[in-house]
């Protein structure tokens, strides 16, 4: 099959028409071309699928022409831990489990339905059926577990999980940028429900939308007019009891809801980056007031996993302990021990960076994370900090004793300094030093506390 354009004129002979003269151009390829644009301008590249402008067009189109009593069912589908994918096995890993997830969801869809890409790791399914809850829910678990059975790469199993948001049109909107909001407003619900599981769109979804955006928004205004306290908790040397160091624990001066515990706004923070700010500002005055005690201890900060991610990380330390005058080997850095899963060669270069300041590193909540044994030998840490609900058992349970133990030995033998976490009783505490644990922390000796407090105690022991 070719493609010709025709440019001819007549030929006329005393008034009488007697024939045409002209040409006729071979233009095949340039149709070719210009099909294959069309093509591309409407599909994903990677997986073939449609694109978003693609998925637009078929939505209005579709939603216009929707007959009474007929309609059209929207799937959000995002899938969950796809970043680490990207992240430790590279882009060639991604590529090949996008196109997994592609041709998966292409074979639990009809001809008629449309998948569709929308870019990063968000797909969109239209079907012009089911109307009816089970079948909507036997539809979703089917394309959930399909998604969740492991993808073959290289020598690697590699295990995703997808989150499904639903809208219905004409029920809850009858046009296509509003059937897809509501739709994705249902798929934060499902990720927030604990991912690997859909939700239906409800009205009563806007309304926690707005209240999330509103503790957002506050979050923020609490950050950039410092409603946030940084409040120290001791930390003691077992032997004879004397206090080395102090924890940078954040807390949150809410306008209605009075004092908040990190518990109640850090999640919050990560989910929207303004852990990056929070984390900076307490970083900044965890080294000034450092920089006021009266003896000079070790004041640890807390990382959160994004903060290792930001490229000014390295430089906002050195900077907060220069403007301070604090010397680096007085700020301690706590990451916590499933940030350490994630853990690239850049993520472990910063980490050396940070060391090579003279700062100390510390794994936070250990115990918690199953990051692997041999591993921890590569990272450059000083301190094993073991996590509160070990501790917290080691009375009553044989096992939480024997791994409290096996930590403890495992500190020794890598060379780094061990502190247990939550020590609420003089029994633990008891328990804690003839194991050999060097460094303790815990309600049982000290609550966390405002800095001016800290300092007075400090001044009273000195
Ligand atoms: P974490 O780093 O493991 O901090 C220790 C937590 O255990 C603190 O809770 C502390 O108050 C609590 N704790 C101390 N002694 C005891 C005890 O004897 N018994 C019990 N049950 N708990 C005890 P807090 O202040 O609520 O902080 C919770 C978590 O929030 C921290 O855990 C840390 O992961 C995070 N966090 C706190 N401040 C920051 C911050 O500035 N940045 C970041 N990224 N995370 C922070
Ligand atoms: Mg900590
Ligand atoms: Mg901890």
């Amino acid at each position: 099959e070719r493609f010709c354009r025709l440019a001819a004129r007549s030929i006329q002979h005393d008034g009488k028409l007697v024939g045409y003269r002209g040409t006729a151009s071979d233009v095949t390829e340039e149709t070719k071309a210009q099909a294959r644009v069309q093509y591309l301008s409407q599909h994903d590249p990677l997986t073939g699928l449609p694109n978003r402008s693609r998925l637009r067009d078929y939505l209005e189109q579709n939603l216009a022409s929707l007959r009474s009593g007929s309609t059209m069912t929207l799937l959000y589908i995002d899938l969950d831990r796809f970043k680490p994918v990207n992240d430790t096995l590279g882009h060639a890993a991604g590529d090949e489990v996008l196109m997994g997830v592609a041709s998966r969801l292409r074979e639990r869809t009809r001809d008629g339905d449309l998948v569709a890409r929308l870019g990063g790791d968000e797909f969109v399914v239209a079907l012009h059926r089911m109307s009816e809850d089970e079948d909507i829910d036997r539809l979703c678990n089917r394309i959930i577990e399909a998604l969740s059975s492991p993808f073959a790469y290289e020598n690697h199993q590699i295990s995703i999980g997808a989150s499904i948001g639903v809208a219905l049109a004409p029920m809850d909107a009858t046009q296509a940028n509003e059937l897809l909001r509501c739709a994705d407003i249902a798929l934060y619900q499902a990720k927030d429900a604990g991912r690997g599981t859909w939700r239906a769109y409800g009205r009563d979804m806007d309304q926690r939308l707005h209240e999330r955006l509103r503790r957002e928004e506050q979050l923020r205004v609490a950050i950039a007019e410092q409603h946030l306290e940084v409040h120290y908790q001791p930390r003691y040397l077992s032997q004879g009891m004397r206090i080395i160091g102090a924890e940078a624990l954040v807390r949150w001066h809410h306008p209605t809801h009075g004092l908040l515990l990190p518990e109640q706004f850090i999640p919050l923070a990560e989910e929207t980056g303004l852990i990056i700010p929070l984390g900076r500002w307490v970083l900044q005055q965890a080294c000034q007031q450092a920089a006021t005690w009266p003896v000079d201890m070790v004041v640890s900060v807390n990382l959160s996993p994004l903060q290792l991610h930001d490229d000014r990380l390295l430089d906002e330390i050195s900077q907060a302990l220069h403007e301070n005058g604090l010397a680096g080997e007085r700020l301690e850095l706590e990451i916590t021990e499933s940030a350490l899963l994630q853990e690239t060669q850049s993520t472990l270069d910063l980490l050396k960076r940070i060391k090579a300041l003279g700062v100390h590193l510390a794994v936070d909540d250990f115990g918690t994370g199953y990051s692997s044994l041999t591993s921890l030998r590569h990272y450059p840490f000083d301190v094993i900090k073991i996590d509160n609900s070990f501790v917290a058992g080691i009375e009553q349970s044989m096992e939480d004793h024997s791994i409290v133990r096996a930590l403890i030995e495992l500190g020794r033998g890598l060379q780094m300094r061990v502190t247990a976490e939550g020590v609420e009783t003089e029994e633990q505490l008891r328990l804690l030093t003839d194991d050999g644990c060097t460094e303790v922390q815990g309600f049982h000796m000290s609550l966390p506390m405002p800095a001016e407090e800290l300092r007075r105690l400090l001044a009273g022991a000195g």
